[in-house]
């Protein structure tokens, strides 16, 4: 198979991760649980897994928080941060991940700049509507969509300037592009493991600079007497057994991730990006490309995106069509009522995919 769906999960993993999550099973108990060796295992493969995200993400381990996925992640840093009724700042590409849990809280949503790829729209109006106040904001790194880098160091400084709190959704950058909470400061950082991470499914990472407000409750392994939740990180935001055969996975998706390196990863995903944009030109497809553009690249054929999605899918290429769970940013973009197909290339891009993506397209369209 021809996979461009990234976007969506990486896959395949990076033969490590497989092999990991299998000694995992073998050899873990579960961690913080007991003195016994398979339990003492499990602690060290959490505490590795830990230790190798906050090499990645600029933090101390304990400020890494496992999560099932980015959607949790992020539904323990809005929880913390927002009220009912409160106004909370989003850009105009946020994924339902953010959204909806906006909207379960009843939170009053303003969004900002709406213009694809343009940063000096991005900033200006998010300044302006930081400055009329806000009690939140929540902004993605790069729209899963579109593949808008967002300037999200600027954004941050902004929200910093102004005093808001504010979580950043690194779901289409962890991995791909560098990633510091220190330098950052913002409150919460949320993503997957399974995506960019080339980690499993079922894994992912909150990464927290204060703490959070417990989104689930229960065991912990540690202050078994005390009836609330410990006041300390990771253990206040980890309630019941980690996943850990996940995240054995996950760290191995880390390390192959820091012998590639984020810079090489992240230029090979953009190169081929600019491949198949001009693939995709050249067949007349209406493409959303520009400046600040990641791996990721969505279009509209002449015919119906699901059914051009489905052609390729009959060839053995994996693209994907619709909304992408996204609406807001399909509204920003005018593309609310054709969906887009998107291509969202990984850590393994080649030439081989463009060239099969280019013999896809003479065989359904010559
Ligand atoms: N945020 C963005 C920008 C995403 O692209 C996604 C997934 O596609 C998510 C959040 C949710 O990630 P997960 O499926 O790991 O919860």
């Amino acid at each position: 198979m021809i996979y461009l769906d990234n976007g969506a999960t990486s896959f395949c993993k990076p033969p490590e991760v497989y092999r990991a999550m299998y000694r995992a099973i073998y050899t873990c108990a579960n961690p913080g649980r007991g003195g016994y060796a398979a339990a003492m295992e499990a602690g060290k493969v959490v505490f590795q897994c830990r230790e190798a995200a906050a090499g990645l993400f600029d933090c101390q381990p304990e400020q890494v928080v496992f999560t099932s996925n980015c959607t949790h992640g992020l539904n323990i840093g809005i929880h913390t941060l927002v009220r009912p009724g409160a106004k909370v700042l989003i850009s105009g590409f946020e994924h339902n991940a953010v959204t909806r849990p906006l909207k379960l809280l009843g939170a009053e949503v303003q969004v900002a700049g709406r213009r694809l790829f343009d940063w000096e729209d991005t900033l200006s109006d998010f300044e302006v509507q930081l400055r009329r106040g806000v009690d939140a904001a929540v902004f993605t790194h790069v729209s899963n969509v579109f593949g808008y880098i967002l300037p999200v160091e600027e954004m941050a400084a902004l929200c910093r300037k102004y005093g808001v709190p504010f979580i950043i959704d690194a779901a289409q950058s962890a991995g791909m592009l560098p990633v510091s909470l220190k330098k950052l400061g913002a409150d919460f950082i949320a993503m997957p493991g399974h995506k960019g991470l080339l980690g499993p499914q079922g894994t992912g990472i909150l990464l927290c600079n204060r703490l959070p407000k417990p989104w689930m409750a229960g065991g912990t392994g540690s202050e078994s007497m005390n009836q609330e939740m410990p006041e300390y990180l990771p253990d206040r935001a980890e309630a019941g057994t980690l996943n850990v055969p996940g995240i054995s996975g996950l760290e191995a998706g880390l390390r192959h991730i820091k012998r590639q390196g984020v810079d090489e990863i992240g230029q090979r995903e953009r190169y081929f990006a600019g491949q198949c944009i001009r693939l995709l030109e050249d067949r007349g497809f209406k493409v959303f490309s520009g400046e600040h553009q990641s791996g990721t690249v969505s279009f509209l054929p002449q015919e119906d995106c699901e059914e051009l999605a489905h052609k390729l899918g009959r060839l053995g290429i994996a693209v994907r069509a619709g909304l992408h769970c996204a609406p807001l940013a399909h509204e920003s973009a005018g593309t609310k009522d054709t969906g887009t197909v998107r291509i969202s290339f990984g850590h393994d891009a080649s030439y081989r995919q463009i060239m099969a993506l280019k013999q896809g397209f003479a065989r359904i369209m010559d």
